[in-house]
């Protein structure tokens, strides 16, 4: 085990204190010595030390009864601000956020998903960093404290590598090299299972429990994982990689360069697969188009499309028994379901999905667990990759 040094366990509160105060929360100084599970006088150090930092800051008083006024406070919306970017394979989001966690800056660039060359791939992040500055009135890179640039693979984040990029065929990319080659702001790496998990954690529902999972559906698929209220990083940060587990012995062959897995049959690419198995001259099919593809697939589902609505039932049997799968193996009380395509599809999906896990389950946790669709609003990926970066390169 980890040694726990005086030190880790300061920041590690830190971490924590200001977790409690994203989204425009106010607390008093009680809240956060009830909330870290401390005396009211050391809750009272760390936000002494987070105000001098310039982190919080006082707001309006609230009368406690018969005593003094409780002071409240805030988290300060002001620079240095932090970008997130999400990188997937048809696209990059740049997103830029005050200190507070408010979004006041978006830059979109849809790419390829042949264009998968990390040179090439490293220069259209950065060019959607500048860009989101650029977008920001009165705003220069010396404003920016950091970038968290979310990698969809496993990521080295120590070293700054992409070690498996399953759907680019990347291995060892040194992608922090590549990006820092072409720019001069701080950057750290990590991948959208952590940052979507963290978001959740933070400004969703998954920080009310202490066991949640938080899954990504998008071209790529995995979850994330909240064990006892930490996120769970496992021994080289691929803990989540549910994607490549096997739901099918010998089946349909992956990216990963494997057979059977779940991300084979329930991926974007398995979705537009069964599309065309359903009706080969569906006008809702453009090979290659992923994206419009989902949307136009989810357009038809609310209109009750015959076609559309059997696509989405024979996709929720492969995602409902991988669920279950999850659901028997983590125990959780939250199972959020989130990535770009769960939100075009939104609450169909969830509909679909339900007998089926139930059906894949045991009843014991079956019954322990609640469904829900992502209610974080922005983008989670970039959200979760600006929180790291506040942490990495703000706080003290
Ligand atoms: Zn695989």
């Amino acid at each position: 085990m980890r040694p726990r040094l005086s030190g880790d366990l300061r920041r590690a509160n830190r971490v924590e204190v200001m977790r409690s105060f994203y989204g425009r929360r106010t607390l008093t100084r009680a809240d956060v010595a009830s909330q870290l599970g401390v005396s009211v006088a050391t809750a009272g150090t760390i936000v002494s030390e987070l105000t001098a930092a310039g982190l919080l800051e006082e707001t309006q008083s609230t009368k406690s009864a018969g005593g003094r006024p409780a002071s409240r406070l805030r988290m300060r919306a002001s620079a240095p601000y932090l970008v997130g970017v999400d990188l997937a394979e048809t696209y990059v989001i740049a997103e830029i956020f005050d200190q507070a966690m408010t979004r006041v800056g978006h830059f979109q660039t849809e790419v390829a998903p042949t264009d998968n060359d990390p040179e090439s791939v490293a220069g259209h992040v950065v060019d959607c960093v500048e860009g989101v500055i650029a977008g920001l009135d009165g705003v220069g890179p010396g404003d920016v404290a950091g970038v968290g640039v979310s990698l969809p693979g496993q990521v080295d984040r120590d070293g700054g590598i992409c070690l498996h990029a399953p759907n680019w065929g990347w291995h060892g990319v040194p992608f922090k090299a590549l990006f820092q080659r072409r720019s001069g702001l701080p950057v750290l790496l990590d991948n959208p299972l952590k940052a979507i998990t963290l978001a959740e954690m933070v400004f969703g529902e998954a920080g009310d429990h202490d066991d949640a999972v938080v899954v990504n559906l998008g071209t790529g698929v995995g979850l994330g994982v909240v064990a006892e209220g930490r996120l769970l990083r496992g021994r080289t940060n691929s803990a989540g990689e549910w994607g490549h587990t096997v739901l099918v012995a010998d089946g349909l062959p992956c990216h990963c360069g494997s057979r059977g897995c779940v991300e084979a049959y329930v991926g974007a690419a398995a979705l537009l697969d069964l599309l065309s198995d359903v009706d080969p001259d569906s006008p809702l099919l453009v090979p290659g188009d992923q994206a419009g593809t989902v949307a136009r697939l989810a357009e038809a589902v609310d209109r009750g499309d015959p076609v559309a609505v059997a696509t989405l039932e024979r996709f929720a049997r492969p995602l409902g028994m991988a669920l279950g799968n999850a659901v028997n193996m983590l125990n959780p009380e939250l199972l959020v379901i989130g990535g770009w395509v769960s939100r075009a599809f939104g609450e169909p999906l969830l509909s679909a999905l339900a007998p089926v896990v139930k059906e894949f389950s045991l009843a014991v946790p079956f019954d322990a667990v609640t469904l829900a669709a992502s209610h974080i609003a922005d983008n989670p990926v970039s959200l979760g990759m600006a929180v790291l970066a506040f942490e990495t390169f703000v706080l003290p």
